[in-house]
């Protein structure tokens, strides 16, 4: 098969010629039809996991495609399924995490393209429990960036049973948040984007069913969401460690600030008694659990939520890589082999 090869951080990727994945009992071959390309891919390629990443191997973790083969003890999925593998690669069921569902924090995972080889190749071999079924109506390309931007947004969304009445504001509408913003609409949250920029509110109104949308270059979104009443849940999506500490301040009483997007710089918080008094969470998250993985699918499926994306085929890789590095996609890259 042909992939995309990583010999070491900051080495070029090479597309060559890779054995075709041998798979175990408990597990599944994929062959891949998409793979989203992420910033955490950039993280990986310029060396920022250190030894988290264990290279050599193949890049990508936003996986999607159709099973090509089943291991022997494999009972739920079967050849020509459609399926997505995200993060997860391997998660190892008997842990207390796993047992308690929460897969994602499995302290023996396996991450998908970064320590395991991943879906910028022709074929990936995952664990059969950690692969997930995609609903007919999503196409492949659609669904693999769901595979890292769809659970990672809905996964905090579900853990803080966001529900009608409560008020949700992303912080950047990019890759995760324009996915974000549609989901805690679907929750049936009032959804509120903040982002730099007009044509992000257009963005937002327009095609994400926004309920408000903040220009966070001319208005002061922290005094205006507080206006409102506060949010129950804000969602920051920008690398952006100073966005991070205002945040804090745009809470209502009860309410959680849940950090997705990684800035290496410290955060600056307001005092302790901002948090205390009003009982104001912060949480970091990061990817989610089969079932949130289950049920993002199946909310994203009824209610016609989709990312937007540019396709290009995965021989490119290489240069789709420079393109996300400089900023240049609007939303998620996607390989197509
Ligand atoms: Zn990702
Ligand atoms: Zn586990």
């Amino acid at each position: 098969m042909k992939g995309q090869w990583l010999s070491a951080a900051r080495a070029p990727l090479e597309w060559k010629d890779l054995d075709v994945p041998t798979i175990g009992p408990d597990e599944v071959l994929i062959k891949v039809h998409a793979c989203g390309v992420c910033g955490s891919d950039i993280h990986l390629l310029e060396g920022d996991f250190g030894p988290f990443a264990r290279t050599p191997l193949v890049p990508g973790h936003e996986v999607a495609g159709v099973v090509n083969a089943v291991g022997s003890a494999v009972v739920h999925l079967k050849v020509n399924d459609r399926v997505g593998l995200g993060w997860t690669q391997h998660s190892c069921g008997v842990c207390p995490q796993c047992t308690a569902g929460n897969t994602s924090i499995c302290s023996r995972q396996q991450v998908t393209g970064i320590q395991v080889n991943g879906g910028y190749a022709e074929y990936v071999k995952a664990t059969a429990r950690d692969v997930i079924k995609i609903p007919d109506n999503i196409t492949l390309e659609e669904a693999a960036p769901l595979m890292c931007a769809g659970i990672t947004t809905y996964s905090p969304l579900r853990l803080l049973n966001v529900r009608p009445g409560q008020r949700v504001v992303t912080l950047g509408l990019g890759g995760l948040g324009h996915v974000a913003v549609q989901f805690a609409k679907a929750l049936g949250a009032e959804s509120i984007g903040v982002a730099r920029g007009q044509d992000k509110v257009e963005l937002a109104m327009n095609k994400l069913g926004a309920d408000l949308a903040i220009d966070s270059s001319k208005t002061n979104w922290v005094e205006e969401v507080n206006r409102l009443g506060g949010a129950n849940v804000v969602l920051n999506t920008a690398n952006n460690a100073q966005l991070m500490g205002e945040a804090v301040h745009a809470l209502a009483p009860d309410g959680t600030l849940v950090l997705l997007a990684v800035d290496p710089n410290p955060l600056t918080l307001p005092s302790s008694g901002e948090f205390i008094q009003s009982r104001r969470r912060l949480m970091g998250s990061s990817t989610g659990s089969i079932s949130d993985a289950v049920e993002m699918f199946e909310l994203a499926s009824r209610r016609g939520i989709r990312p937007m994306i540019e396709t290009y085929p995965m021989a490119n890789a290489a240069a789709v890589v420079e393109r996300v590095k400089a900023g240049k996609p609007r939303f998620r890259a996607v390989l197509s082999t």
